[in-house]
């Protein structure tokens, strides 16, 4: 039998993108279906932009504690639509480079909706249907919204990037990434933050003591935190401002409610019972170590799988998939130990086992060791904030088994020392290793 291509990805985001050069690069003729812009999530509404208002966000105290470093800033004022428009351009400059890649190498863009029509056949928006000896779903997920009343008067992460004026106050409901990172982003940028979650803890699977730090160190920037709060609806005052309630507690008066509750994978209308492409309960492609779903000729890659919503994991498992089908060289992704940071004010980095998951895995045979210390930056500057390095062991030979680290820049610190735990070092090995003096990152060596 012939087919139209190769391989067609629905699905141009980083796991579809990175599938497309590394198949056509071992010969296959490859085609890519868009609805909306080449780059996905990641690149176009997720964290490349997040992180360039993270950097927006950083001029805020920077600023602030200037006199305290000599420099006497006057007039300093925030210019959100210039900030957005800079960072939108870039997003632009960025979908261009993406599409170029495509371009190059030789795939066929189809700017338009494409779902399942059999096991060989993807059917276009426009009604035409294409055929590929495999199809390749790499459709990400989408911001879930909560099953109550006046859900549609919130936005999710999707809309933040395009405000218009950012509001006085804005309630952020969830207790993951996007709303401790956009908590920081907002409350920065002069916004009046409440972050509303449903439970008593926020960042769950990161390490308690860190995510206890992060919340201190939020209210005392003056983000409101509340915990246990039972959301039971929006409504929309004559005024035109919101109305957050929760079954038996005050309502919160706000101008923005920002829904960042958790991401859903975007199989829905996606043909795939045409072909029995089987999910999961949460609308989740199964796929096996290989990224093959139940339909040999189909597979699926990165968010709408839900084992792991990171773009590296994506990237890596487009990556895979393209060299396993059609490079001939099969393999598989490992997924221990894989380097994760909130970026929050400050940032959360953390890399393997927390200290709760190590004990239940290891019992007696775990030994932590911490750094709690005040940043030399923050000394001069007067803030008070703490950084706290923190590395679980396991086992007589004092294997590091998980690095979680609180403070300034920990993200950038964290990554090379990934590479240690990965590597299975040890404790020891940590100790013979010099300290770079003056730095944050020497914390590493120094833990006690
Ligand atoms: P997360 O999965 O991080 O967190 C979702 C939060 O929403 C949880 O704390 C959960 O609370 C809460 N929640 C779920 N349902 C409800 C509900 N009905 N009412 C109130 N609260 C609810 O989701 P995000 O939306 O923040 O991010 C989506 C994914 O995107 C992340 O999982 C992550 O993989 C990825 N991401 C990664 C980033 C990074 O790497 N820096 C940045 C942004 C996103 P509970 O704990 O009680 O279940």
């Amino acid at each position: 039998m012939t087919f139209d291509f190769d391989l067609f990805i629905i699905g141009a985001g980083s796991g579809g993108l990175r599938a497309a050069r590394v198949a056509a690069q071992h010969g296959a003729r490859v085609a890519v279906a868009e609805e909306y812009r080449v780059g996905g999530t990641c690149v176009i509404r997720g964290c490349v932009p997040k992180k360039m208002l993270v950097y927006g966000a950083h001029f805020a105290e920077d600023l602030h504690e200037a006199a305290r470093f000599g420099w006497d800033i006057e007039g300093a004022s925030f210019n959100w639509p210039r900030l957005r428009d800079i960072v939108q351009d870039d997003v632009t400059r960025l979908e261009g480079l993406y599409t170029q890649t495509l371009n190059s190498n030789n795939a066929t863009i189809f700017a338009e909706r494409a779902a399942i029509a059999g096991p060989n056949t993807v059917r276009l928006a426009s009604g035409q249907d294409v055929t590929a000896k495999v199809i390749l779903i790499a459709v990400g997920a989408w911001p879930t919204l909560p099953n109550i009343p006046g859900a549609e008067l919130g936005i999710s992460s999707n809309e933040i990037f395009h405000l218009e004026n950012l509001p006085k106050r804005a309630v952020i409901v969830g207790a993951g990434y996007i709303a401790n990172e956009f908590a920081g982003i907002l409350q920065a940028f002069g916004v009046e933050v409440t972050l509303v979650t449903r439970g008593d803890r926020m960042l769950r699977g990161y390490d308690n003591e860190l995510v206890d730090r992060l919340v201190t160190m939020s209210s005392a920037k003056g983000i409101d935190v509340r915990f246990n709060f039972p959301l039971s609806g929006v409504s929309k005052q004559a005024d035109g401002s919101l109305l957050v309630e929760g079954s038996g507690l005050d309502a919160i008066e706000t101008d923005m409610v920002l829904w960042a509750v958790g991401r859903t994978p975007k199989t829905v209308g996606l043909g795939l019972e045409v072909a029995g492409v089987e999910i999961d309960a949460q609308g989740a492609i199964r796929v096996n170590a290989y990224n093959q779903s139940s339909v040999p000729s189909i597979y699926a890659v990165g968010d709408v799988t839900n084992r792991v919503q990171l773009t590296p994991i994506a990237i890596r498992e487009g990556h895979a998939f393209a060299d396993s089908v059609f490079g001939n060289k099969p393999r598989t992704i490992d997924y221990s130990a894989i380097p994760m940071a909130v970026f929050s004010s400050p940032p959360i980095a953390a890399v393997g086992l927390t200290e709760e998951e190590a004990r239940a895995e290891y019992g007696s045979a775990v030994k932590i060791y911490r750094s709690d210390f005040r940043p030399m930056k923050n000394v001069v500057s007067g803030r008070m904030e703490r950084g706290l390095y923190k590395m679980v062991t396991a086992g007589p030979e004092e294997r590091v088994v998980g690095l979680h680290l609180i403070g300034p820049d920990s993200s950038e610190v964290l990554q090379a020392a990934a590479i240690a735990v990965k590597a299975g070092l040890t404790k020891q090995d940590f100790d013979d290793t010099i300290a770079l003096h003056p730095s944050m990152a020497e914390e590493l060596v120094l833990m006690k």
